[in-house]
């Protein structure tokens, strides 16, 4: 028997849950991609996404995944021959610097391990030791989502400014933006990078690149940019049909309006609240169950949580175990492990990841935890009692006064 009919559930972070206002947004005929309608409305997403990203620079639209904005904004800063800085904290900007490598770009890492956040010490080191300023970009994931460890980029920032590096700031928040806060301005960020299928609950296809003055003057420097990636014509409203270097993503525009006039009505300060209350249940029932077995926090440290996603330890088989029987069983499909084990290794089966971004609620969350515990019961693995329990704690308790509609 299997208890898996009904409404699928996709817990993997990203891409995420879809609405069903933007699924419907989306469900009509082409428009006419010169004038009219559509060029109105992409003028509308511009300062919508500067205040999600909290930043007075510009944004650049591209047709692409996470990793075209990653290309798009090594392309238009830093040349072929040139160095970068490359904080890793999992996966995901080892990733960055590949790319950076294959681009021709020169890549010193400092690699912060799989558990832990930036150590500013230890880029304050390498950034001294750059006494000729080598390095053109220090670039940094603000939530690395194969750890789920989150970084504060304002701390990086204070330590160029410290030791006086001229370098450029880039972060990635291609999963955290509209989940964790991420003031870019504040920060000292010069560059960012985010994607519309995580926090922004737009199908995949759509990626951005935010940037600063500072960015600016060190795209003008560049003697050559490929034209796809150049962010100049995707900036400069005159010309509406460069914008995206030919056909405009139509449908991804419409889905991306309605995402975005969500996360207006709701306002994103609830957003930021609704995404740590719902986090908190999910690390009160993690805790709960490690109390008498294997499940464990990737990151112990709540400060360096994210709140969209949630990297767990479990060991082989177990994480395998279960993602297969929620899935299986009962239509909930969580996250595998990414970047904890290689794939061939047997290690590779002991971690999952729940994905808790964009449009999830209560339920949603509550019945990703009660699937888990259910899995865990049905597969005799060992694990504490009181989870649930603990979660809708979490959930009611002390943030009961910061979840929407609760002022
Ligand atoms: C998802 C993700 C990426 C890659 O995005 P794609 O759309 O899969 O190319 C890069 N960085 C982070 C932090 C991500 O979460």
């Amino acid at each position: 028997m299997s208890l898996s009919q009904g409404r699928d559930f996709l817990a993997i972070p990203g891409p995420s849950v879809m609405p069903d206002r933007v699924l419907r947004a989306m469900h009509r005929g082409a428009p006419n991609i010169y004038t009219g309608d559509i060029v109105d409305l992409t003028h509308s997403l511009v300062p919508d996404l500067k205040a999600v990203a909290q930043t007075k620079g510009e944004v650049a639209i591209y047709i692409a995944n996470g990793h075209g904005a990653w290309e798009a904004a090594l392309a238009n800063t830093v040349a072929p021959g040139e160095t970068v800085l490359v904080l890793a904290t999992g996966r995901f900007c080892i990733g960055w610097g590949e790319m950076a490598r294959a681009m021709g770009i020169n890549i010193e890492t400092i690699d912060f391990g799989k558990r832990d956040s930036i150590d500013p010490d230890q880029v304050e080191t390498a950034l001294r030791a750059d006494t000729d300023h080598k390095i053109k970009a220090v670039m940094a994931v603000h939530v690395d989502t194969s750890t789920s460890v989150k970084n504060d980029l304002g701390v990086v920032r204070q330590v160029m400014d410290q030791v006086g590096h001229p370098a450029l700031l880039f972060g990635d928040c291609i999963a955290s933006l509209g989940c964790d806060p991420f003031p870019m301005d504040d920060w000292g960020v010069d560059l960012m990078v985010a994607g519309c299928q995580k926090g922004l609950m737009t199908p995949p296809g759509v990626a951005f690149v935010f940037f600063n003055e500072k960015a600016k003057a060190a795209r003008a420097k560049m003697d050559r940019v490929s034209s796809y990636w150049d962010w100049v014509p995707r900036v400069d409203p005159e010309y509406y049909y460069q914008f995206f270097c030919g056909t405009a993503p139509t449908h991804h525009l419409y889905g991306l309006r309605e995402a975005l006039d969500m996360i207006n009505e709701e306002g994103l300060a609830h957003v930021f609240d609704r995404h740590a209350a719902l986090a908190g249940a999910v690390w009160a029932a993690v805790d709960a169950w490690g109390q008498d077995g294997p499940m464990e926090l990737n990151i112990t440290d709540p400060a360096h949580r994210s709140t969209a996603v949630t990297s767990v330890r479990i060991g082989a088989p177990f994480g395998t175990q279960l993602r297969e029987w929620t899935e299986g069983q009962a239509g909930v499909t969580l996250g595998i492990g990414l970047g904890m084990a290689e794939p061939t290794d047997p290690a590779w089966h002991g971690f999952f990841r729940i994905g808790h971004m964009g449009h999830v609620n209560v339920p949603m969350v509550m019945g990703v935890l009660g699937t888990m515990d259910a899995a865990l019961k049905a597969l005799g693995i060992p694990h504490g009692q009181g989870a649930l329990t603990a979660a809708a704690s979490a959930v009611a308790g002390p943030l009961h006064h910061n979840v929407k509609g609760g002022e």
